[in-house]
């Protein structure tokens, strides 16, 4: 294993008729191939910024990114297509990239069959629940066989309930696929149930305030969002972000 992603002293200002708005002060991480790497902080805080730079939608104003494979985006709302079907929700990554081939077909044929999608793939979106249309999302993500998934905030539209069973079926999806991800979030305890290692962000202008390897030594069973949940360590990992996050940056 090794860094797949590096960021140094990243930096970034917009410039607007307003005036200039630093939003990252030099940030620096990087991510462990097969790790899920979380960026953890109070809305504004730059986080979707961040992402944006990863995928060169944005250009840094100071600093570096490094980027050791292929990127997979997924956003906040599914963005699923109404008109299309979810097989054709799919496959329309594959379409832009004109990567529409037998390899890739056989490919989400499998991850919809693994995953409980198979017999949907003629429905449209609307005829599916809120947590079965971004597990479609995560496969149209995983489609084009990215390395790096970056996945913003893919939970904060679901109830709680179903966004703990999201959360387990998104955990699974990423570790079954050996897939590497960072999760943008600003709830502390989806970060602890899913992340190997959690960066914690200021409010603007933002710095990564500390670094925090999740791990359960308590677990009798293997690891799971939701399972994780339940033990004594899970609080103890709460208290601690909890006051790193430095409250007056949410009230
Ligand atoms: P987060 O995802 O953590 O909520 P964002 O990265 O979306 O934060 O935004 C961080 C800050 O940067 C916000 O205050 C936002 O208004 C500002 N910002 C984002 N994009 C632009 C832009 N294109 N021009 C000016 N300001 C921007
Ligand atoms: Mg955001």
């Amino acid at each position: 294993m090794g860094k797949i992603v590096e960021v140094n002293d990243l930096t970034k200002t917009f410039y607007t008729k307003d005036g200039e708005i630093r939003v990252l002060d030099h940030i620096n991480f990087h991510v462990e191939e097969g790790e899920i790497f979380s960026l953890l902080g109070p809305s504004g805080s730059g986080k979707s910024t961040i992402l944006n730079i990863l995928t060169k939608l944005l250009e840094p104003t100071e600093g570096t990114v490094t980027m050791g494979g292929t990127i997979g985006y997924m956003f906040q709302r599914d963005n699923l297509l109404d008109w299309r079907t979810i097989m054709d929700n799919i496959t329309i990554g594959l379409e832009i990239l004109k990567m529409k081939d037998k390899a890739s077909l056989d490919r989400i044929e499998r991850l919809l069959k693994t995953y409980g999608l198979w017999d949907f793939r003629n429905m449209y979106p609307k005829e599916l629940s809120g947590g079965m249309r971004q597990r479609v999302a995560l496969i149209r993500t995983l489609s084009v066989n990215p390395d790096i998934l970056l996945l913003d905030e893919p939970f904060s539209a679901l109830d709680y309930q179903t966004r703990l069973m999201v959360n387990d079926d998104v955990y699974k999806i990423i570790k079954n696929e050996n897939k590497t991800a960072i999760l943008v979030t600003h709830d502390i305890s989806e970060a602890i149930a899913m992340s190997d290692r959690i960066a914690v962000l200021s409010k603007r202008p933002s710095t990564i305030k500390s670094e925090h390897k999740i791990n359960f030594e308590d677990m009798e069973v293997e690891k799971t969002p939701f399972e994780c949940r339940k033990i004594p360590e899970f609080q103890k990992y709460f208290d601690i972000l909890w006051k790193e996050i430095d409250n007056n940056d949410i009230r």
